[in-house]
């Protein structure tokens, strides 16, 4: 735990800061910088480390370790040396927007439901696991609390309660905690340990958007974004909604029902096109004559259903019947037999038509990478009597 002394324990909005080098050790071509006092916040508590600049020199990593807070920059300094620290405000600020709209989330949900937050990771999304189960409804309920929190602006209070005040709270934690704790105070939402950036009022949040939800062990895996961050989601979101909606000629917020009646509608088409499909190939049946040796029949890409019917019918009619579906080269094969067994020739017509597949000895099939053309010169001569 950390022990709250650094400058952005007491001020997350300090940008720029003067201090001074107490070491600097190179280290596989970078090195480790220490400072007599800093305002980078190091990785910790589920929150990513700042970058920056020292004196104009790039500050890309930031570690609490042992010996204190180091500072993995591109170039050295000398001990003693003054510096001037710049933080990459627009990170900090999006990290401080998320890390307090996390707060609110999971503070919520434990007071509703009593579940703990057992994961926390904070990348391109923010991803919280509960040890509980929860519905979408329960989730669009905290959701809709969370944003009126932002939307009250409420003081975000950090405490420093000694032992005995520390007794009397009751607060969120991951582990058993000693020395000095701080506590976030977040009103109506959450009290929790945490040593991590946060806004000074919930309204500079902005948005609290949950984005989805997964089992996860015995409870939940829930991704969300605030801030400038959720803005840009539901932006992006609109914009494919808006999409949708021009195409399909809906209203925005009933491009849903729009969808599923496209979709009813492509099902009963492809319903169709198996009976009209069904009746051309009992017409393409008759053609071939009764008693045949051999028969070969080509066909557009059909439902596999239709085919493996056709196929049969033919095989009544021949002693090998070998229906295709495909184009040009490219082509699904079914070869049927009642009286031949056809794992003998598996072998040949895949190596000779570039082919994979194979089966019982009564039907065998795969797809062949050959034409028209070279598949009936080949199978002619394979299946010759
Ligand atoms: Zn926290």
């Amino acid at each position: 735990m950390a022990d709250f002394k650094e400058l952005y324990d007491y001020n997350p909005y300090l940008k720029e800061f003067d201090s001074e080098v107490v070491s600097c050790t190179q280290k596989d071509g970078r090195f480790e910088v220490i400072l007599k006092e800093t305002a980078f916040y190091p990785e910790g508590g589920g929150q990513p480390y700042d970058i920056g600049t020292l004196n104009g020199i790039a500050v890309m990593d930031v570690q609490q370790k042992k010996e204190g807070i180091v500072h993995t920059c591109a170039a050295g300094f000398e001990e003693g040396e003054a510096v001037h620290g710049i933080i990459d405000w627009n990170r900090r600020f999006d990290l401080m927007q998320n890390h307090s709209g996390e707060h609110i989330v999971s503070g919520l949900i434990h007071r509703a439901f009593g579940y703990e937050n057992v994961g926390f990771h904070m990348g391109e999304v923010i991803q919280i696991d509960f040890d509980g189960p929860l519905s979408d409804e329960q989730l669009e309920e905290i959701e809709r609390k969370a944003n009126e929190i932002v939307m009250k602006n409420e003081k975000i209070i950090a405490l420093f309660p000694d032992e005995e005040e520390l007794k009397t709270i009751d607060y969120r934690s991951k582990k058993e905690l000693t020395g000095v704790v701080r506590i976030i105070d977040i009103p109506g939402a959450d009290t929790c340990a945490c040593c991590g950036t946060h806004v000074a009022y919930t309204g500079e949040i902005g948005l609290i958007k949950l984005l989805s939800r997964q089992k996860h062990k015995k409870g939940v895996r829930v991704e969300m974004v605030s801030g400038m961050r959720a803005f840009l989601y539901v932006q992006k979101a609109m914009k494919e909604n808006h999409a949708v909606s021009v195409a399909l000629s809906a209203k925005e917020l009933e491009t849903s029902s729009a969808v599923d009646a496209l979709l009813k509608a492509s099902s009963l088409k492809d319903a169709r096109i198996r009976e009209v499909s069904e009746i051309l190939l009992q017409a393409k049946q008759k053609e071939f004559a009764d008693g045949s040796h051999l028969i070969l029949d080509f066909n557009e890409p059909l439902d596999r259903n239709v085919l493996v019917r056709h196929a049969n019918a033919l095989a009544d009619k021949a002693d090998i019947a070998c229906v295709f579906s495909g184009n040009e080269t490219s082509w699904n094969y079914m070869i049927l037999s009642r009286n031949v067994d056809l794992r003998q020739y598996t072998k040949q017509i895949n190596s000779e038509l570039n082919g994979r597949g194979g089966g019982p000895k009564e039907m065998i099939q795969g797809n062949l990478q050959a034409s028209e053309e070279q598949i009936r010169e080949a199978l002619g001569r394979i299946f010759a009597m």
